[in-house]
């Protein structure tokens, strides 16, 4: 949006004023006496100042602007588009330096940047980096985007794994103070002391919540997390002398993430089966472990599983990992079922990621940032993550940084600071148990209609449900795209699609959704089964009927000749006339075909070759 906003001239402009006030601010220092290390820069100015650079940092910050001290000799300046001219003479005031005559040491400086590096080919020519140049144009090109989306405001987002929760108003207020959302990752601890006392908070309230030792916050999702998880294994087990543990057992249920973090954190994933009822094969993970016991790092499992099932063996698999001398990691992506009712830490797991993302409520529709804290027993605790210029951020023997900011993603952490804050510990446990009675409910309500596929002890499901479309695929034609798209028209967003078993659709409602909603989705799926029916019985053709043809736009509505089976009203209006109606803005695309074709407007290389 801000290149959308400004342009190609309008970044240049912004571009140019922030070096402007660079050249100018390293000329003053050259006339004040000052050493500066670089003739040729961009916003940057390094200032040498013999042992003196921390009292000029210390002196800065007097005067309200921290500079950035490099070492005992170097002080780092960087200008941007905020800083103006006052802001100059403070920071040259930090250095003793009088410039008495500005303007004239503006006209005076040339350009720091050097002719051979600077940009003359044209960027970002696609044309809507030129149309919306005033607030008014660019409010309406918001609003046309997200006229497009299905988002949380208009219907339930029943995405299974995904746990699409309310991002309620209070909880995101306080994200769009200057007081958070202008700290710099690396502000000096003393001026962030708000910030920090919110890390602290969430770390103990994780930790109780989780039942580990410790916590990190710097894992910026969860798969980061997966990942800082695993590195502690890793040094754990070489603090031990077991450099040569590093195979990672990973259930075929599991989210793509689990093995790919153990790829990257360097161990050799093996893959453990389930049984037909989608739990994890106890007899081949006893074959499995009983044949890596020399060489077995640990174990990576989801509970509640990304069956949405409280499996009944997760005590007993820990205990067989342990009693081999591995390590376990449980996924805690999954946590909306278990806030308040069990503590990872305390039923056999030695490391966890939480996806406050998920359910501590930062939005996550739009890919990030993210937060993807782990939790830790305390053996673990020595190689949590740490930071080079931060030692407050982690354990001295840590594994080092795996984000670029000591605390992550820390300025959206007022969310879920807010979310715990606000509900208790009662609150979270009614949380817990309301999102588990919903997709009961969902699952009790839908099963005659798509059999739900795997349930727990009693006929229950955790907080997701799946439904099994592969046995209607089969005998009609229709298939989990058709429904998906189908309840566009109904006016509801889908659920998740193919995971994590083909062919069927898994659905989380959470608990922010209230009793009219989840039967408004119940409705509309068995609304959408009838319509099945009529392909199944011959009524509609498997390849023209509403479902097949869904989402229905506008357009296609209006269209002169309609040659469907099925009318137009049946096409738009299932829900009838009056029920919440989304327009889709385009119709079926083909989807596997966009992933293999890649669309470049780029230039070819042959453009790039002198
Ligand atoms: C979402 C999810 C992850 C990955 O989390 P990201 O924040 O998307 O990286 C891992 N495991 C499970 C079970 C998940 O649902």
């Amino acid at each position: 949006m801000y290149a959308v906003y400004h342009g190609p001239d309008g970044l240049r402009s912004i571009a140019t004023r922030a070096h402007r006030m660079a050249t100018v601010l390293a000329a003053g220092l050259c006339e004040g006496g000052v050493g500066v290390v670089h003739g040729e820069l961009f916003d940057t100015v390094l200032a040498e100042v013999p042992g003196t650079a921390a009292e000029v940092v210390a002196k800065a910050r007097e005067l309200g602007v921290n500079l950035r001290l490099v070492d005992e000799n170097h002080v780092g300046i960087a200008c941007d588009e905020t800083t103006t001219r006052e802001h100059l003479s403070q920071v040259w005031q930090a250095f003793g330096v009088t410039v008495s005559d500005v303007d004239g040491l503006d006209a005076d400086t040339a350009d720091g940047i050097p002719p051979a590096l600077r940009r003359t080919s044209e960027f970002l020519t696609h044309p809507v980096f030129h149309q919306h140049r005033s607030e008014t144009a660019l409010l309406r090109y918001l609003r046309a985007l997200s006229d497009k989306d299905v988002a949380l405001d208009r219907s339930m987002i029943p995405l299974g794994s995904c746990t699409m929760k309310l991002n309620a108003t209070t909880e995101m207020e306080a994200v769009t103070w200057p007081e958070f959302s202008g700290l710099h990752p690396f502000a000096p601890a003393g001026d962030a002391e708000g910030l920090l006392s919110i890390v602290t908070d969430l770390e103990q309230w994780l930790a109780e919540i989780t039942g580990y030792d410790a916590v990190s916050l710097q894992p910026n999702a969860g798969s980061q997390g997966e990942f800082a998880g695993l590195l502690a294994i890793r040094a754990y087990h070489r603090s031990q002398g077991h450099g040569e543990r590093d195979v990672c057992l990973i259930p075929a249920s599991a989210h793509g993430t689990n093995a790919a973090s153990a790829v990257m954190a360097g161990m050799r994933v093996v893959v453990v089966k389930c049984d037909d009822q989608g739990n994890i094969d106890m007899d081949h993970l006893r074959a499995t472990v009983a044949e890596h016991s020399d060489d077995l790092a640990a174990i990576m499992i989801t509970y509640p599983s990304t069956h949405g099932v409280y499996e009944d063996t997760v005590g007993e698999v820990c205990g067989l990992v342990h009693d081999a001398g591995g390590q376990v990691y449980v996924d805690g992506a999954n946590l909306n079922a278990l806030i308040g009712l069990a503590q990872y830490g305390k039923f056999g797991s030695d490391v966890s990621h939480l996806n406050l993302h998920k359910t501590f409520c930062i939005p996550h529709g739009g890919g990030g940032p993210g937060v993807g804290p782990i939790g830790v027993r305390s053996h673990l605790a020595p190689f949590l993550p740490n930071h080079p210029l931060q030692p407050a951020a982690g354990p001295e023997t840590g594994v080092g940084p795996i984000s670029a900011a000591p605390w992550g993603s820390a300025s959206i952490l007022p969310i879920s600071w807010a979310y715990v804050r606000m509900m208790g510990a009662d609150g979270l446990r009614r949380a817990t148990l309301t999102a588990v009675a919903a997709a009961n409910y969902v699952a009790r309500r839908l099963d005659e209609y798509f059999p739900v596929l795997y349930v727990g002890e009693g006929g229950f499901v955790a907080h997701e449900c799946i439904l099994d479309l592969r046995g209607i695929t089969k005998a009609t034609g229709v298939t989990v795209d058709d429904v998906a798209k189908r309840l566009a028209d109904y006016g509801l967003h889908a659920p998740t699609m193919s995971f994590p078993v083909a062919g069927t659709l898994m659905v989380e409602p959470t608990e922010s959704e209230d009793l009219a909603e989840l039967d408004r989705f119940c409705d509309a799926m068995i609304a959408i089964r009838r319509e099945i029916d009529r392909v199944g019985s011959g009524e509609w053709p498997v390849d023209d009927n509403p479902l097949r043809n869904a989402p229905h736009t506008a357009a296609c509505l209006t269209e002169q000749e309609w040659k469907h089976p099925y009318t137009r009203h049946e096409a738009v209006f299932p829900a009838g006339v009056n029920a919440p109606k989304i327009w889709p803005p385009v119709r079926r695309i083909d989807g596997a075909k966009g992933d293999r074709n890649l669309v470049c407007s780029c230039p070819p290389m042959e453009a790039y070759q002198s």
